[in-house]
């Protein structure tokens, strides 16, 4: 007994795709429904497994193949090879996913120099016989013996200038002839052999060739780009031929349900009379829409609408089709659920509900995070874009438009919008970037700094433009011929990487202008669909949706975009601007006193700050780190003060204040500073730090509370390793909130970052009243990868390596440092049951990370502000 490996249509259904792939499946599932389907087998991707594994086709595979050859024959009364009437089927691939064009597909198998004259006589019609034995051995020729294309297409514009005619359509069944010779005589040339006369060889063959395309260059790429499987292996399709190509009364088209790029319902699709299917990919002919259908076959229209219905009501989705009409009778010879863009993908999901074809959750679960935030992006108006200069890496999308600065400090100088323009960024870049709507850069990848970063801020970024030679010191960059000077005003579209000389209509998304308010729910289905999607999330997830918020401004906007609370408030920022000066004060402080009278001047200006963000989030939580980063970060840098002080030095002239900072700046320099003297530590280290920020914190919650507000913040303590570190930091907290009147309870607690904090949680937790993840040191430090140098330097290599599939600092690494954030909620929890757990890493706001999150039962994400919808679409979804 042999396996068995061929399915007549009559025997599958939808759901065996990974066994008859995703076309043959919906094949059966059509044939199941009874819808007119030619009917065919498939061949299964089993089959070509083994071919692939062993080279050889499976023994026992064509024995079947003729078993079922040989029903197909009886029920059409037709037969292969028959002189009379011969039967020609079509041999198509289809793996388990949709590769659309990527594998091989031949039709009209069965032809030879015998049966093109039955043919010719059967149907009546001499030059549609030649015509498609024309096409046998040119797809044939091409795919199944690699033939180049080129030898045939020139034969056929020879025959179309030998007859002086424009078109295909237009050549006489004689001259059809003539090319089929031609053709053989390129076949011969070629493969040195004449081409197979016998209709069986050709089925062999063609069934062989398809097996390997699955391994064709493009189609490998293909599945790595849309991490596809490669070892799942195609199905093959071989069923009857019908003629779209048999005159005016014949042809073939594709149509959707619904349109792909908007959702809305209508009539989507293309007609193409007197055609075979590959003419309409090759776009070989203009097609017609199908009201042009409706007034050539009123009855085949109304067929086809009534089908498409149909499919929809029981796919329950947006399907497309591929269909052929053989003098005036409809065929269906393909159907799937349809790929969509992100818009449609909303307004479907939400219109599927009102028809009650499918629940709210299930349309959730149809909808992604990633999908929304491609929808937040502002776009470049596609009708009015120039031809780009150049196209660099499309590394954060969106549109962007602004003068062209060089460097971050004339960036955020600027008055007017600008693209910052480097050959590459560092963290030096941070305030630029953030004050710039975009950022260029003619060096690096998709992991470079700029690309990471700009993606965590959710702005636009090109990066690796290798055309682009930029001259920050001349400021000028040269592309081509063109020649951009600082302020020159330039385009980029961060989702194509294309680059535009001058300036770009941009289209705002009406989902950032509906999320601020400015747009009704109910301005546009779009809108509708993603409020509708969102509040549904909203109701069905476990997980709170919090935001990393450092001024005012970002609070409000997170607020509205619906975080419940700020899960990260960083104050380093505070200590940025001109409060510099302050920080150096507090820095070269030689005793006591100096300290303190830096710190009295720091503690109204952090008090104001803090003051602003109770405001923005009044009611809400609002987790405040104390300072993280080491203290050299706020002084300038080592090279800068050398040539400063050298400088002075050179011209007889005292250093001054540079010469002192110069020697701080030794003193404090670390070969490793993110492993040196950073959050805790510093608080530990620099007396009074911690405690002056607790009083702003302290003090500002006091005043809000007589001002009749409902401040919650929240004291969070950095970089922990030890619950000691914590026991100590917390008696001083304790100390400074009690001489603080009208204060409000103020919760303490501790980010996990450090792996020993994660293991030893459960000590921790007594001195904590909520965890919060810190998941990029977490991951830095788990794998030992130091985050602002790896991603440029070994990231992709790893990538292509398969190491990982996505770098551990976007997705988290469930197995590795998700296992320490499983262990450290559990024990955590077993010592404190009320413990609050939550993440405030860039992690909160990926859509995988997310639903890790949840599975591991945390009580909140926190991300930047424009991923929190993406946070709150992605809980939902975790929770249905
Ligand atoms: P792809 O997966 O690249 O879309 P298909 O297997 O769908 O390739 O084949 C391409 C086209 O060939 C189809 O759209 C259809 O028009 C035509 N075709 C395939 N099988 C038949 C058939 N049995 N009769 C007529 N045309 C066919
Ligand atoms: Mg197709
Ligand atoms: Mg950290």
């Amino acid at each position: 007994m042999t396996a068995r490996y061929v399915h007549d249509f009559t025997e599958g259904n939808k759901d065996l795709k990974d066994l008859l792939g995703g076309k043959g499946a919906n094949l059966a599932e059509m044939t199941r429904m009874g819808l007119p389907v030619p009917p065919g087998f498939t061949i299964s991707t089993a089959a070509c497994r083994a071919y692939l594994a062993t080279g050889a086709v499976p023994p026992g595979l064509f024995t079947e193949v003729a078993e079922h050859l040989r029903r197909l024959e009886t029920g059409l009364d037709k037969r292969l090879g028959d002189p009379r009437r011969p039967l020609l089927l079509s041999v198509r691939s289809g793996g388990k996913f949709s590769m659309p064009g990527m594998m091989e597909t031949i039709l009209d198998i069965g032809l030879t120099d015998v049966t093109v004259g039955g043919l010719a006589a059967q149907t009546g019609d001499e030059r549609f016989a030649w015509d498609s034995y024309r096409r046998l051995i040119q797809m044939f020729g091409r795919t199944v013996c690699g033939v180049p294309g080129e030898d045939f297409e020139a034969e056929l514009s020879g025959a179309r200038a030998a007859a002086g005619v424009d078109s295909d359509a237009e050549l006489s069944a004689d001259q059809l002839r003539h090319l089929v010779e031609a053709y053989q005589k390129v076949f011969h040339r070629h493969t040195g052999e004449d081409f197979p006369q016998s209709p069986r060889e050709q089925l062999h063959l063609a069934i062989t060739s398809v097996f390997r395309s699955w391994n064709a260059d493009r189609a490998v790429l293909y599945r790595r780009q849309e991490r596809i499987p490669h070892d799942l292996g195609t199905a093959v399709n071989v069923m009857a031929m019908v003629f779209g190509n048999l005159g005016t009364d014949s042809g073939t088209g594709v149509a959707f349900t619904r349109d792909p790029a908007t959702g809305r319902r209508g009539l989507y699709g293309d007609y193409l009379p007197d055609a075979q299917g590959e003419d309409v990919v090759a776009g070989i002919r203009d097609t017609v829409g199908l009201r042009e259908l409706e007034r050539r076959h009123p009855r085949c229209f109304a067929e086809l609408m009534s089908i498409m219905d149909r499919l929809e009501h029981h796919y329950r989705d947006l399907c497309d089709i591929e269909f052929t009409i053989e003098h005036g009778k409809l065929w269906m010879l393909q159907t799937r659920v349809g790929k969509r863009t992100p818009a449609a993908a909303f307004v479907i999901a939400a219109q599927l509900v009102d028809e009650g074809l499918i629940t709210t959750d299930e349309a959730l679960r149809r909808v992604t995070g990633g999908q929304l935030a491609q929808l937040m992006f502002p776009a470049f108006d596609l009708a009015a874009t120039p031809e780009p200069v150049t196209t660099g890496v499309p590394a954060s999308p969106g549109a962007a438009v602004g003068r062209i600065v060089f460097d971050s400090a004339a960036a955020v100088e600027a008055a007017e919008p600008v693209v910052l323009v480097r050959p590459e960024t560092t963290p030096d870049d941070l305030a630029g970037m953030i004050a710039a709507e975009g950022i260029l850069t003619s060096h690096g990848g998709k992991t470079s700094h700029a690309a990471v970063v700009a993606r965590g801020m959710g702005k636009p970024c090109v990066c690796g433009a290798a055309a682009v030679r930029i001259d920050p010191d001349r400021g000028r960059l040269c592309v081509g011929d063109t020649v951009l000077t600082a302020g020159d005003l330039i385009s980029i579209d961060g989702t194509t990487g294309r680059v535009y000389p001058g300036a770009v209509a941009v289209r705002p998304s009406p989902v950032v202008r509906y999320l601020d308010g400015e747009l009704a729910a109910d301005s546009d289905p779009l809108v509708a669909a993603v409020d509708r999607l969102l509040r549904h999330a909203d109701a069905v997830r476990r997980l709170g949706v919090h935001a990393n918020a450092d001024t005012p401004a970002d609070a409000d906007r997170a607020r509205r975009f619906g975080a419940t609370g700020i899960g990260l408030c960083r104050t380093e920022h505070m200590f940025l601007g001109e409060r510099r000066s302050l920080v150096e004060r507090l820095i070269l402080a030689t005793d006591d006193e100096q300290r303190r009278a830096a710190l009295d001047e720091l503690l109204p200006l952090q008090r104001a700050d803090v003051t602003g963000i109770l405001a923005a989030m009044d009611g809400l939580p609002v987790t405040i780190r104390l300072l993280d980063p080491p203290l050299h970060e706020f002084l300038p840098a080592l090279d800068d003060l050398v040539a400063r002080v050298a400088r002075a030095e050179a011209l007889g002239r005292d250093p001054g204040r540079d010469g002192v900072l110069l020697a701080a700046v030794r003193r404090l320099h670390e070969v490793n500073p993110m492993l040196g003297l950073r959050g805790v530590r510093l608080g530990l280290v620099v007396p009074g730090l911690f405690a002056m920020q607790v009083r702003a914190v302290a003090e500002a919650a006091a005043a809000r509370t007589r001002a009749g507000g409902h401040p919650r913040p929240e004291i969070m303590v950095p970089l922990v390793a030890t619950v000691r570190e914590l026991d100590l930091v917390r008696a001083e907290v304790e100390t400074v909130l009690a001489n603080v009147p009208d204060a409000p309870p103020i919760r303490f607690g501790t980010m996990i970052e450090v792996p020993r904090a994660a293991l030893t949680a459960g000590q921790i937790a007594e001195h904590a009243d909520f965890f919060s993840f810190g998941t990029n040191d977490l991951t830095q430090l788990t794998w030992g990868f130091s985050r602002d140098d790896v991603e440029g330097a070994f990231f992709s290599r790893y990538l292509d390596l398969g190491v990982f599939g996505t770098s551990p600092f976007e997705t988290v690494d469930a197995a590795g440092v998700g296992a320490l954030v499983e262990l450290a909620v559990r024990r955590g929890r077993a010592t404190r049951p009320d413990l609050t757990v939550g993440v405030c890493g860039e992690h909160g706001g990926d859509p995988a990370s997310v639903r890790f999150f949840h599975t591991t039962g945390l009580d909140y994400v926190s991300c930047s502000p424009y991923r929190i919808p993406v946070a709150r679409l992605e809980a939902g979804r975790a929770a249905v």
